[in-house]
């Protein structure tokens, strides 16, 4: 079916495209262009009630009683259907976010993965029996957690949402979704894929809306059984308070300050192209972005300058261009703050080698970005910049590579560059975050469960571990015994 990019978004609740009953909608808008790109409505507390409802309602279906090999087979059909609408989903995402079309189609690809690979692991959800001794046998159920919430940023709109739902529909879950109001549009395509390919009305619905208002109001929602948030780490922090009263099951994907060790003995025709990679793919609009580049003391000059001149080559512009390599920020308030937190690192005296001012024009673009001369204790090597901004630190030694790979309040990612074979697998088990990468910049491949440490979060999303989250273990106790048991003797 071709779609329109242009159009107007209705709300999805319960298999359709559904009007708001507080009847805002809002203007989408191209973040590289300031040109609107759509409509779409926004839901207010009543829409999220009746998605609650509908989710509900779902569950107490056909949907939890499903078979897995038809969860399966349903997982593999929405894989296809996002592959066979890969050049549609790739410009609306393109536009609606900003960043460059080869990011873009890189994580739809991922996404197809994603589905595939769950649709598999639903084969693995599995109960354990065990010998529990005396007259009686025991096993236990697998059963879907029931309702989850699901809330998302606007960095990745269509993989996070693949992220978020593909575990939760192996098993066996329901769904309300909440994509960021600046980039609902993927995610609501996709809502229309999965009704597409047959997943039933009210397994999934998308409610796009305000965060402290629609959000909040789904995070506490009593008809919610589970919370899956991405986002940041005060945001997360906040969505935690909101999922205690009534109790729910959470989960948190947060904010990263990712460090990039390069030693001396590193092969820098891999290092340095992979460490620019690592921090301006997404124009560093990502969790997992090496915003922290440690450089052993003796390459320091060296690798800065190689780092810079690599950089400078980096095609920016027009995000629909298949050579450009980082398009826009997602906003220019976004990008106002990029820029606040370069005028603060030059506050602290750090040397601004390349960027630091704002591109020209109506888009909200801003240049590669590197900072050096950098200590770690700044706010710049602290705080998470979000966005084309690298700071540079040396290091002494392996043991000080590790204090300040550590030295931060986030754990998501970590990348050693080293030509020693045991290198990475020892500071691997020193370094506190859930990815440590060895000699190469990628992080998060279809089944490696990725995840934080610290206040990056907690849970994992993309790998087995993830089934966990969205399953309950009911433990069933059956007596086999010929006479009454009486533990009382009475
Ligand atoms: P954000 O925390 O501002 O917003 C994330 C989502 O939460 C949005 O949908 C927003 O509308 C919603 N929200 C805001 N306030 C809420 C509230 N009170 N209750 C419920 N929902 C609320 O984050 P952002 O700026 O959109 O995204 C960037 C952040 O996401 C970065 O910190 C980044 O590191 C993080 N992130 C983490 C991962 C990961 O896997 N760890 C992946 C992508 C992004």
């Amino acid at each position: 079916m071709a779609v329109a990019i242009e159009r107007e978004y209705g709300l999805f609740i319960n298999g359709e495209s559904v009007e708001p009953t507080a009847g805002e909608v809002r203007d989408v808008t191209e973040p590289a262009t300031g040109a609107a790109l759509g409509r779409a409505a926004m839901a207010g507390p009543e829409d999220v009630d009746r998605a609650v409802q509908s989710a509900r309602a779902a569950l107490a279906g056909a949907w939890a009683k499903t078979s897995p090999t038809e969860r399966s087979r349903l997982l593999h059909a929405l894989a296809d259907a996002i592959h066979e609408s890969r050049k549609e989903l790739a410009e609306l995402e393109t536009r609606n976010v900003g960043k460059a079309i080869s990011s873009v189609k890189g994580e739809i690809a991922a996404s197809v993965e994603n589905f595939r690979f769950f649709a598999s692991a639903i084969a693995t959800i599995e109960g354990r029996s065990h010998a529990v001794g005396g007259s009686a046998l025991y096993y236990q159920l697998r059963e879907p957690v029931g309702v989850c919430a699901q809330i998302i940023p606007w960095n990745y709109p269509l993989m996070m949402a693949a992220w978020k739902l593909s575990p939760a529909l192996a098993a066996g879950c329901t769904i309300v979704l909440k994509p960021d109001p600046a980039t609902p549009l993927t995610a609501l395509r996709l809502a229309e894929l999965a009704t597409d390919v047959g997943i039933p009305p009210g397994v999934v619905n998308v409610v796009p809306g305000d965060g402290p208002t629609t959000g909040a109001h789904l995070v506490s929602h009593p008809g919610v059984d589970k919370v899956a948030f991405t986002g940041s780490t005060a945001t997360g922090t906040e969505v935690m308070k909101l999922a205690a009263s009534p109790i729910k099951r959470i989960s948190l994907e947060l904010g990263g300050k990712s460090p990039n060790l390069v030693f001396a003995d590193a092969d820098l025709a891999d290092a340095v192209p992979s460490s620019v990679y690592a921090i301006y793919y997404a124009a560093g609009q990502s969790c997992d972005a090496r915003s922290r580049v440690l450089v052993e003391k003796p390459l320091y000059d060296d690798f800065v300058a190689q780092f810079t001149e690599t950089a400078k080559r980096l095609k920016v512009g027009d995000p629909l261009d298949s050579e450009t390599h980082m398009g826009s920020l997602i906003s220019r308030t976004h990008r106002d703050k990029v820029h606040g937190f370069v005028e603060t690192g030059r506050d602290e005296g750090v040397e601004i080698v390349i960027g630091g001012e704002p591109g020209d024009g109506d888009g909200a673009f801003y240049p590669p970005t590197v900072l050096a001369g950098v200590e770690t204790r700044m706010v710049v090597a602290q705080e998470e910049i979000f966005g084309p901004v690298v700071t540079v630190i040396p290091f002494e030694d392996e043991d000080e590579a590790v204090t300040i790979a550590n030295d931060s309040k986030y754990g998501l990612v970590a990348t050693i560059w080293t030509s020693d074979p045991a290198r990475g697998p020892r500071l691997a088990g020193k370094i506190k975050a859930g990815t440590i990468g060895v000699n190469t910049p990628y992080t998060a491949p279809p089944g490696g469960a990725f995840g934080g440490y610290k206040q990056s979060g907690f849970g994992r999303e993309v790998g087995l571990e993830t089934l966990d989250m969205y399953l309950e273990a009911k433990s069933v106790l059956v007596s086999t015994s010929r006479k009454p048991l009486n533990p009382f003797g009475l």
